[in-house]
């Protein structure tokens, strides 16, 4: 089978539109804006519509605490509106780090000596599945360094040997990744093996940092070539992309801006947003200074409100905070619209069966994690703090996906099929994994949720699926 080498470096195309007006965005994020329009924009995101560049950037310089408190208040209650207080959980895989880029703040860079190089062997990929299988885990990302070995063949192949994986009666049911921009015919090779959503981070959208962060004569210098990856992946077929900025690099309101940027671009030559935008900040790293990159320190404050302000930008965009970030910042940001967070997360290439339970091996990792509690832990975590833990996949199995997904959330239909899913999928959680303490905290918040639901066919529906989970060897059970 011809492996569709990777795209040799000139045939990069820097074709795409060039969306981040930088001299227009700086001059947005100087212009102060009268309290009385800030509420305004406040007022048409409570009403769950998407905001335009200028009304994120009144946000963005909105410094007064009562509006401030606004916009945290707007984000808790859209969260609710939107997403109800479920809280999708996967984790990460990472399949290997060889890699041909050399990007100043990554411990995977090809400079850094120190890097232990290492691709998971076939049997070694089905060992980590069957190990995040046993945990209870049910959605994976996926993730690639940039390299010749990683061609989308290859990772096709990862995919469909993920998905083959079954312990039990239990397998993965979404794979989505996070690896380098492809061609369109990478990314027809990848959807074709049944990906998720495809995650390309544009690092950051200040130009001049860019080139600085990225060696010229490295894959990833090309700007256009990754800020294009988004629009050709959708144009390919894989209509959930995830876009994200290592926060940090430049300043944090600028690559605010540049994201909503990024997805009101996807909206109006595609007509849907990005499936889900990430916001890590950067973390200490093997072979990496981090004073020498992290020019644009991120305040947990700041980043609280960076979370707040995209969750009113972008209501329909599901938004991720990793275990880059420390559990207390994690547990804060899950009230102002974060809707996705990995759990029991390990990045060392096999650290789901290699690492020690307590300690992290940086030479092993792209950068240092903030938070590595048990999956258990995190959502015994959650169900204490009152959220419904879910592991559903409903929608991209059954194509409520892209502009499809967009037809359904934006009327707020997608509730009636969200809430029941996370219901079922935690019931299969405390049946078939939890400890006897997060059995207990997952039976009260069943019961709680169950108790809201109007008395009725769906209400019949959901609790037959509950009994069945709880009483039978049937799983999967979804809307
Ligand atoms: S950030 Fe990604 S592309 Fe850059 S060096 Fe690290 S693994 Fe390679």
């Amino acid at each position: 089978m011809s492996t569709l080498a990777l795209p040799d470096m000139n045939q990069l195309s820097e074709s795409g539109v060039d969306f981040v007006d930088e001299p227009y965005f700086e001059n947005l994020l100087k212009r102060k804006t009268d309290p009385g329009r800030i509420r305004e924009i406040i007022a048409k995101a409570k009403n769950k519509e998407a905001l335009e560049v200028e009304e994120t950037a009144a946000l963005l310089n909105a410094d007064e605490p009562e509006l401030i408190e606004q916009i945290f208040d707007t984000a808790r209650q859209l969260k609710k509106d939107v997403y109800g207080n479920r809280i999708v959980l996967f984790a990460p895989i990472y399949v290997g780090n060889y890699c041909v880029n050399d990007c100043r703040y990554c411990g995977f860079r090809r400079s850094n000596r120190d890097s232990v190089r290492r691709t998971l062997t076939t049997r070694e990929l089905r060992g980590q599945i069957e190990n995040l299988l046993k945990n209870g885990h049910k959605r994976l990302i996926a993730v690639f360094g940039e390299h010749r070995n990683y061609s989308p063949e290859y990772i096709a192949d990862c995919v469909n040997e993920i998905y083959s994986v079954h312990v039990g009666n239990n397998s993965i049911r979404r794979v989505n990744i996070n690896a380098a921009p492809l061609s369109h015919e990478g990314y027809r090779i990848v959807k074709e093996a049944g990906i998720g959503t495809y995650q390309v981070f544009q690092e950051t959208y200040h130009h001049t940092t860019y080139a600085r962060m990225h060696p010229k004569g490295t894959r990833k210098s090309n700007f256009m070539w990754r800020l294009d990856s988004p629009a050709r992946a959708i144009e390919s077929g894989c209509d959930d992309v995830g876009l994200g900025a290592l926060f940090g690099l430049a300043g944090w309101k600028f690559e605010a801006l540049s994201l909503v940027a990024h997805a009101i671009h996807l909206m109006q030559h595609y007509r849907v947003g990005p499936h889900t935008i990430s916001f890590p900040r950067i973390r200490p790293a093997s072979g990496v200074t981090i004073k020498e990159v992290a020019e644009h320190d991120v305040k947990d404050d700041e980043f609280l409100r960076l979370i707040a302000i995209l969750r009113l930008s972008v209501p329909y965009t599901g938004l991720i905070v990793t275990a880059r970030e420390p559990a207390v910042i994690r547990k804060t940001a899950l009230g102002f619209g974060v809707s996705q967070i990995d759990a029991g997360t390990r990045i060392e290439i096999g650290g789901y069966t290699e690492a020690d339970a307590q300690t992290q091996a940086l030479e092993k990792e792209q950068f240092e994690l903030g938070d590595i509690r048990p999956l258990d832990e995190v959502i015994r975590q959650l169900l204490n703090d009152g959220y419904i833990p879910s592991f559903c996949t409903a929608c991209y199995r059954l194509g409520r996906t892209g502009e499809v997904f967009m037809e359904y959330a934006i009327p707020g239909f997608i509730q009636n099929m969200c809430t029941p899913n996370a219901l079922t999928t935690l019931q299969e959680y405390l049946t078939d994994f939890a400890s006897p303490e997060t059995k207990a905290a997952g039976e009260k918040i069943l019961k709680q949720e169950f108790d809201k639901i109007p008395e009725g066919k769906r209400k019949f529906e959901i609790l037959d699926r509950i009994e069945r989970i709880r009483n039978t060897d049937e799983r999967d059970l979804y809307f």
